[in-house]
C-alpha cells in the first residue's frame, strides 16, 4: 500500500482531498499509468448526493471516478501488449475472467466483477492507478486524453447501437439529450443509422445534440415526439427506440414509436418499476434490450474517435485541476443544462 492523494467521498455529501492508502503494487499483468484526464459521471455525482446507487451503498471513503486516461509509466514482467510512454484509456471494470458470465463474453455481467467507484472499489481520481494490461488499452495520435476519458460513456452508447442490430439506413430515435443520450445518437450514426431524432424537454441540451449532422432534435414541451417520428417514417415508425431518461414519463408513450418489428433499447435506469403496454409491444411484435455498462467497446471506440466519425468533443464542457475537484463536483450537482461533460486535469 501506498499513501496518496486522492479525491475521497467519506460519506454523502462529504468529499475531501486527501491522502489515502491504496495498492501500487504493479503485478506481472498490470500496468501502471499516470492518470492525466478523469471525466466525473452521473454516476460519481448519484454517490455523493446520495450515497448509494441500488444496492451499492457507500459505507467507507472511497475514491471516486471511473472514466480516465493517461500515461503508461511502469509495466508488469509479463505485459506484451503496452509499453512505457504509451497513452492510453482504461476500462473500469474487472472481472474475474474464469466466471461463466466472462467465458460466455458477457464479462459485464460478471457478478464478481470489480468496478472502480462503486462500492468498496476505489476509482482513478488520484495521480496513479494500476490497472490490468488486458484492460488497458492504447489510444492514437490523434485521439487526446479528453477524448480517451469519453471513451468510457461513449463505450455505453456502442453498447446500446449493439444490442440494437442496426441495419444501414435505419432510423432511430432517442429520448434524453443528456451526455448518455447523445452519445447513444452518435454510436447509432457510427453504427449506420440514416438519421436520429433527439428528444428531450430542455432546449439547451437538445442544442448540444443538434450540432451534430445526422440528429434531428425534438423538444416534446412543444412538439409531439409521435407526429415527428411518424412524418420522417411515412407513418412506418422507428427502426430503433433508445429510451436514455429512465423517466416512468418516457413508458407511457414508448411503445407508440418503433415501427412493426422494431427494437426498444433501455439504457436509463427508472428508479423503480415502470409498467409499460404489453399488448401495444406484442401486436408489433418488438424486440426488448438492456444495456449493462458494455463488453468489448473499446477498441471500436477508440477506432471511431481515431477515424474523425464521431467527434465527442463538443459534449465537453469545462475542465478542472485536481485541486479544484471538489468544486467540479459541486459544479455536477447542479446539473447545468448546457453543461455536457465535465473533466478534471491530474497534472
Ligand atoms: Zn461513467
Amino acid at each position: 500500500m501506498s499513501l496518496v492523494d486522492a479525491l475521497v467521498l467519506e460519506r454523502q455529501d462529504k468529499l475531501s482531498l486527501r491522502e489515502i492508502e491504496l495498492p501500487m503494487n504493479v503485478g506481472p499483468l498490470d500496468v501502471k499509468i499516470k492518470v492525466h484526464t478523469v471525466g466525473i459521471c452521473g454516476s460519481d455525482v448519484h454517490y455523493y448526493t446520495h450515497g448509494k446507487i441500488g444496492p451499492f451503498v457507500v459505507e467507507e471513503p472511497m475514491v471516486l471516478g471511473h472514466e480516465a486516461a493517461g500515461t503508461v509509466v511502469e509495466i508488469g514482467t509479463d505485459v506484451t501488449n503496452l509499453a512505457i510512454g504509451d497513452r492510453v484509456c482504461m476500462e473500469p471494470g474487472i472481472p474475474d475472467a474464469n466466471s461463466k458470465a466472462a467465458r460466455l463474453g458477457m464479462y459485464n455481467v460478471d457478478p464478481a466483477v470489480r468496478f472502480w467507484a462503486t462500492p468498496p472499489i476505489h476509482g482513478c481520481l488520484t495521480p496513479h492507478v494500476v490497472h490490468p494490461a488486458n484492460y488497458t488499452f492504447k489510444l492514437p495520435d490523434n485521439v487526446s486524453f479528453a477524448e480517451g476519458a469519453m471513451v468510457e460513456p461513449f463505450a455505453v452508447g456502442m453498447q446500446a447501437a449493439t444490442k440494437a442490430r442496426i441495419t444501414p439506413g435505419d432510423l432511430a430515435v432517442v429520448i434524453g439529450a443528456g451526455p448518455i443520450g447523445i452519445m447513444v445518437a452518435l454510436a447509432a450514426l457510427g453504427g449506420g443509422c440514416s438519421s436520429v431524432i433527439v428528444a428531450d424537454l430542455v432546449d439547451e441540451k437538445l442544442a448540444i445534440a443538434a450540432q451534430y449532422p445526422g440528429v434531428t432534435t425534438v423538444n416534446i414541451t412543444k412538439q409531439s415526439l409521435a407526429d415527428v417520428v411518424n412524418t420522417a417514417s411515412g407513418n412506418w415508425g422507428a427502426d430503433v427506440v433508445f429510451e436514455c431518461t429512465g423517466s416512468p414519463k418516457a413508458f407511457e408513450t414508448l411503445m407508440t414509436l418503433p415501427r412493426p418489428g422494431g427494437c426498444v433499447v433501455m439504457v436509463g435506469l427508472p428508479v423503480d418499476p415502470v409498467p409499460f403496454d404489453v399488448s401495444l409491444a406484442s401486436v408489433r411484435e418488438l424486440r426488448f434490450e438492456t444495456v449493462f455498462r458494455y463488453a468489448h467497446q473499446y477498441e471500436r471506440a477508440i477506432a471511431l474517435f481515431a477515424s474523425g466519425k464521431v467527434d465527442l468533443k463538443p459534449l465537453i464542457s469545462e475542465t478542472f485541476a485536481f485541486k479544484d475537484s471538489i468544486a467540479a463536483f459541486d459544479r455536477a450537482v447542479e446539473m447545468r443544462p448546457t453543461d455536457g461533460k465535465l473533466q478534471i486535469v491530474m497534472e
